[in-house]
């Protein structure tokens, strides 16, 4: 019984940002639990290479190259997966740019890609998602968040806010699609070691930071979101909707 709740045999899940770091571990998490999983990257030859990589384990793998923040090329390739008969059952919308700047110095530009990056596209594939999810009655949208959903910090404002947004997007999505079948929930993950914090990882005095802020004295490992990606994507979170889970060793529980 336990062990069906969290099967994702049958199920279908679109991982964005899954070449490497955070998506692809949970796309290969996904995976492991039963799923056909959809990987995306913008990068053709790094998508080619990951995904070579889990069909050899045997896995069920499909390719869709596209950049978030592309609309037409969003829905080109969900026409795509329509064509070829691939139907979404789990969205992951994983795909994130980082920024550090202090605000003085920041360019609107610069603002608006970490935007269109981070929050626009997971309302967008989101939509596209859900439209197909609605025809089915049921689906799960995975929204990835951070520590910046709830907490400010010096030199990252456009992250902050765009995922602040990736909390309330998720609550937005509960409210309208709780009722058509869809939960929507987002995960927060703490510091990972992945190439996003590579600078960070790499200066003493951050590293020190981060160990000494979180209660389990480490960062943590792009394996370690599998577990509640996993739950958020089965059966055993149907009751589960509009709420953010921080995987974060318990940085935001402590001062
Ligand atoms: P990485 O930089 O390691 O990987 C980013 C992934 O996103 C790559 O697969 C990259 O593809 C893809 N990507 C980036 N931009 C686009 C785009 N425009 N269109 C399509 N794909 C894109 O990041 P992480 O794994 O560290 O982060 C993943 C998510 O987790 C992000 O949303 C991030 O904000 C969030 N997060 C990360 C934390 C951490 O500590 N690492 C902490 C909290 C949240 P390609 O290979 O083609 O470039």
């Amino acid at each position: 019984m336990s062990s069906r709740l969290f099967d994702l045999t049958g199920r279908t899940a679109l991982i964005t940002g899954s070449s490497r770091g955070l998506g692809r571990a949970m796309a290969e998490g996904l995976a492991a639990s039963g799923a056909a999983i959809v990987l995306n990257g913008v990068d053709a030859g790094r998508l080619a290479e990951a995904a070579a990589e889990l069909r050899r384990i045997g896995y069920t793998v499909h390719e869709a190259c596209f950049n978030v923040t592309d609309e037409e090329a969003v829905l080109a390739a969900f026409a795509r997966l329509d064509e070829s008969g691939v139907a979404v059952d789990i969205l992951v919308n994983n795909a994130g740019i980082q920024h550090r700047q202090p605000i003085l110095d920041l360019a609107t530009e610069d603002w608006r890609r970490v935007i269109e990056t981070n929050l626009t596209s997971a309302f967008v594939i989101g939509r596209e998602a859900a439209r197909r999810m609605v025809t089915r009655g049921h689906g799960k949208v995975i929204n990835i968040g951070s520590l910046m959903s709830n907490l400010g910090r010096a030199t990252v404002a456009p992250y902050t806010v765009a995922k602040g947004g990736i909390k309330m997007l998720t609550k937005a999505m509960a409210a309208e699609w709780g009722e058509l079948g869809i939960q929507a929930n987002a995960i927060g993950p703490g510091y990972m070691l992945t190439e996003m914090n590579k600078a960070l990882i790499d200066n003493p005095t951050f590293n020190a930071w981060v160990v000494g802020r979180t209660p389990q004295r480490r960062w943590g490992t792009p394996d370690e979101l599998v577990g509640t990606a996993v739950f958020l994507a089965s059966k055993a979170s149907d009751y589960v909707n509009g709420q953010i889970i921080y995987v974060d060793g318990g940085m935001s529980a402590v001062l």
